[in-house]
C-alpha cells in the first residue's frame, strides 16, 4: 500500500479489535519507548488489551519513565492478539526477530513511522517524514481521534519528541512541535523535572566514554566531516550498556565547519554500527546510509554493516566524501 491510510481508517481499527501488540526498533531510543508507552496507555484508557515488547528491552535510561515497567522483552511464544502496530521502525527487521515471532500471531499489522525510507512494509501505514519524531505523529493521532491522554502518555509524548529533536533543536522541528510541547504542559507536564531526568542523569561510566571517544577524534582536511569511533574493547572495559553512547554524536555535530559527523561502534557480534549526523539537506545521510543497507531521515541515519572496522570506515567515509563534494558548499 502506497498511501497512507487516515486517522479515521486507523481509529476504525483501533475502535474494531480489542488485543494489540506494540513494537518499536531495536536498540531502542526515546522516541521508540516513548511511542509504545504513548499508544499503550491511551489505548488501555479505552479498556483495550495491550502488550508493549521490544527486541532488546528497556534500556537503562529510560527507565524514569512512567509506565516503562510495561516493556517487555519478547516471550519466547507468540502472543495472542488481532492488531500488531509497529512504531517508529524504518524496515520490518529492525522489529527484532525474536519480536516479530512473539508478534506472528497479529492478523492485521499497522506502521506508524517518520523515517523517510519506511518501505510501508503494514497493512496500514501512516508514515509522515515532515513529522520529527513518530511521538508528535501519535499526539496528532490521540487527539484526532479523541482518546484519552493519561499522564504516562502526556510524558511519554515530550520524551520521544525531545529526545528525537535534539531538545527541540533540529531543523525538523516545526510551529506544531511547540505547540504540542505547550499542550502537554497545559495538560499538567512537569517540564523541569521530566528534562532533569532525561538530560541531567547519566551514569558516569557515559562520561567515560565521552573521553574515550575524543581520544578518537578526526577531522576530513577541510574540516568539513568529523568523525569518532569505539572499539568493542571499550565496551568491555568501561561496562557499558548500548544506550550509554545515544547522543553523543551531537558534540561532534556541534563542531564549527562539520557539516557531517559520524560514529563508528564496533558491535560484539564484529558488525558495525555506523550513526550519521547532517547539518544540511545537500548531504542526505540517510542516501548515503542506503547505499549500505541502512537508512533514517535525511539529517540523521545509521547502517549496521559487515567489518571490519578500518574496512566500513574507508566505505562510508569516501561515500561522505563524494556527497560532500557534490554539494559545493
Ligand atoms: P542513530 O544514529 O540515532 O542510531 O539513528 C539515526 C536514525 O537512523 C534513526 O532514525 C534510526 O532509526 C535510523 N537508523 C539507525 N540505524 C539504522 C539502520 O541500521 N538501518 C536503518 N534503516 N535505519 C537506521
Ligand atoms: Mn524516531
Amino acid at each position: 500500500m502506497s498511501e497512507n491510510s487516515t486517522f479515521d481508517q486507523i481509529g476504525d481499527l483501533l475502535r474494531r479489535h480489542q488485543s494489540f501488540v506494540i513494537l518499536s526498533h531495536v536498540r531502542p531510543d526515546g522516541d521508540a519507548i516513548g511511542s509504545q508507552i504513548a499508544l499503550g496507555f491511551a489505548l488501555e484508557a479505552v479498556g483495550k488489551s495491550v502488550r508493549l515488547i521490544n527486541e532488546d528491552g528497556l534500556p537503562d535510561n529510560l527507565a524514569f519513565m512512567a509506565g516503562s515497567d510495561r516493556i517487555e522483552t519478547p516471550p519466547a511464544d507468540p502472543v495472542d492478539c488481532e492488531v500488531v502496530i509497529a512504531l517508529d521502525t524504518a524496515t520490518k527487521p529492525r522489529l527484532g526477530d525474536a519480536a516479530l515471532h512473539a508478534a506472528s500471531a497479529g492478523k492485521v499489522w499497522i506502521n506508524i513511522d517518520h523515517h523517510v525510507s519506511n518501505p510501508r512494509y503494514g497493512d496500514f501505514n501512516y508514515i509522515d517524514s515532515t513529522s520529527p519524531a513518530t511521538g508528535q505523529i501519535l499526539y496528532e493521532l490521540i487527539t484526532a481521534l479523541d482518546l484519552p491522554c493519561p499522564a504516562e502518555t502526556r510524558d511519554a509524548i515530550y520524551v520521544a519528541v525531545s529526545t528525537d529533536t535534539g531538545s527541540f533543536q533540529y531543523p525538523s522541528t516545526t510551529a506544531k512541535t511547540y505547540e504540542m510541547a505547550a499542550e502537554l504542559i497545559k495538560r499538567g507536564l512537569d517540564v523541569g523535572k521530566i528534562n532533569e531526568l532525561i538530560y541531567d542523569n547519566h551514569p558516569f561510566r557515559r562520561v567515560e566514554l565521552m573521553r574515550a571517544l575524543l581520544n578518537t577524534l578526526e577531522r576530513s582536511a577541510d574540516g568539513r566531516v568529523a568523525w569518532w569511533q569505539m572499539l568493542d574493547q571499550t565496551r568491555v572495559d568501561l561496562e557499558l550498556r548500548p544506550e550509554d553512547s545515544e547522543g553523543l554524536i551531537d558534540i561532534v555535530r556541534a563542531i564549527r565547519g562539520v557539516q557531517v559527523a559520524v560514529f563508528f561502534e564496533e558491535l560484539p557480534d564484529g558488525k558495525i554500527r555506523v550513526s550519521m549526523r547532517s547539518k544540511d539537506r545537500r548531504v542526505d545521510v540517510c542516501k548515503i546510509g542506503q547505499e549500505f543497507g541502512g537508512g533514517g531521515h535525511a539529517l540523521a541515519a545509521g547502517i549496521r554493516m559487515k567489518g571490519p572496522l578500518e574496512e566500513a570506515k574507508a566505505l562510508v567515509l569516501a561515500a561522505i566524501d563524494r556527497s560532500v563534494k557534490a554539494a559545493n558548499f
